[in-house]
């Protein structure tokens, strides 16, 4: 029987388009994506182009250079986990990956220092830079240089008595990301790369190591570029995460001292009283904490779902780029892969075409060989 878009009885749609939240179970907490689920009941459930089209939209509600908050309505959980973890592990950002230590006397050792300043993010715009892998040459396309030169040493003036702490007694005693500093190599050519921007850390005051009199550390440093799948150290983000909108409906009407009580079993303030009777004043700060329905006689009176197509995005940068810039990167690679994938069904499709007509298309003189394309 061809499918054809109708309506579904009301808790069938609500068991496609929502999650139920129970206090002891979740229920229905897989989507249903296959198209003909409901072919029996004439509902068409395969995703039409021109509905996501008109459907899909991106409400953004915060954004500055550190956080971007927004609501993605429209599609479905595999898109929006696929952008977040797109955010996590493929948008590339540059990060220190060669450490070549000439003097390290501190007592942590070079393993370990290297491994904390690989982690330390930097304020450079990837976007003009080529990836580096080991065996290439090192160039102002691929490369950033750095280095990091300090040393212990008493402060002369400091009190005498011992009881001040290390930083009036010594200097340098405590070693900051902000010691670390751009080596301009390449001449004019590496303006090309990192604009009039100076290569820095996000944040000066990350500490990487403890120094006492006497000990010194010079390192000098690559910062290449490359993507977070490879090592955490090049994921832009500090948090990419989604939850789907929760809903709360109050099944009944409740009033007088059961409302009040209601307002104070609810942590994130959820409900309000108006003219004695409880309302869902906040639904979107509901967590689904599920302490409202806790008691068993609550589950009769409250109802928490979660909104199948509904997505909350929180994305927090790690300050090398602003974070809606790594949103608008994270969804141009997310393009990039659909190419792909058309690309290569569209391959796929001429290639069983000529084996189906026997012609090779390329070279139409040409007759395939029977066992060709088997
Ligand atoms: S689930 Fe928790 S946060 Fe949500 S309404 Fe109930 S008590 Fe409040």
């Amino acid at each position: 029987m061809p499918a054809t878009i109708g309506q579904l009885p009301s808790h069938l749609e609500k068991a496609r388009s929502r999650v139920g939240v129970g206090f002891k179970k979740i229920s229905n907490p897989v989507g249903t994506y296959g198209a003909r689920t409901y072919q029996s009941l004439g509902y068409d459930n395969s995703l039409r182009l021109n509905d996501f089209k008109e459907n899909c939209t991106l409400e953004i509600l915060f954004c500055d250079d550190e956080e971007v908050l927004f609501d993605l309505v429209g599609t479905d959980a595999p898109i929006a986990n696929a952008l977040r973890r797109i955010l996590l592990s493929e948008v590339p950002t540059l990060a220190i990956e060669n450490v070549f230590v000439h003097r390290n006397t501190s007592i942590m050792h070079d393993e370990q220092l290297a491994h904390r300043l690989g982690l330390v993010p930097l304020k450079i715009d990837p976007r003009p830079f080529e990836y580096w892998e080991k065996g290439l040459p090192v160039t102002v396309a691929n490369t950033v240089k750095l280095s990091l030169r300090t040393k212990c040493e008493f402060n002369p003036s400091a009190p005498r008595d011992g009881e001040a702490p290390p930083s009036v007694l010594y200097k340098n005693s405590s070693v900051l990301s902000g010691s670390i500093e751009h080596v301009p190599f390449g001449g004019h050519e590496q303006s090309k790369f990192i604009g009039n921007e100076v290569p820095r850390p996000v944040h000066e005051d990350i500490l990487l190591c403890k120094l006492r009199p006497g000990q010194e550390i010079h390192v000098e440093m690559d910062a290449t570029k490359n993507i977070g799948r490879e090592h955490a150290k090049w994921s832009p983000v500090a948090t990419a995460g989604y939850r789907m909108l929760p809903e709360v409906n109050l099944k009944t009407r409740v009033v007088g001292a059961t409302a009040k009580r209601l307002v104070n079993l609810c942590p994130a303030k959820v409900f309000d009283i108006e003219d004695d009777v409880a309302v869902v004043a906040r639904p979107r700060d509901c967590t689904v904490c599920r302490e409202c329905i806790r008691e068993p006689e609550w589950e009769e009176r409250v109802e928490l779902t979660r909104k199948r197509d509904h997505f909350i995005f929180s994305v927090e940068s790690t300050g090398a780029m602003p974070a809606p810039t790594l949103v608008t990167e994270a969804l141009s690679v997310l393009t990039g892969k659909c190419d792909l994938v058309l690309a290569a069904l569209d391959a796929a499709l001429k290639q069983r075409t000529t084996h189906d007509n026997g012609v090779d298309e390329e070279n139409p003189d040409v007759e395939m060989d029977e066992s060709e394309g088997s």
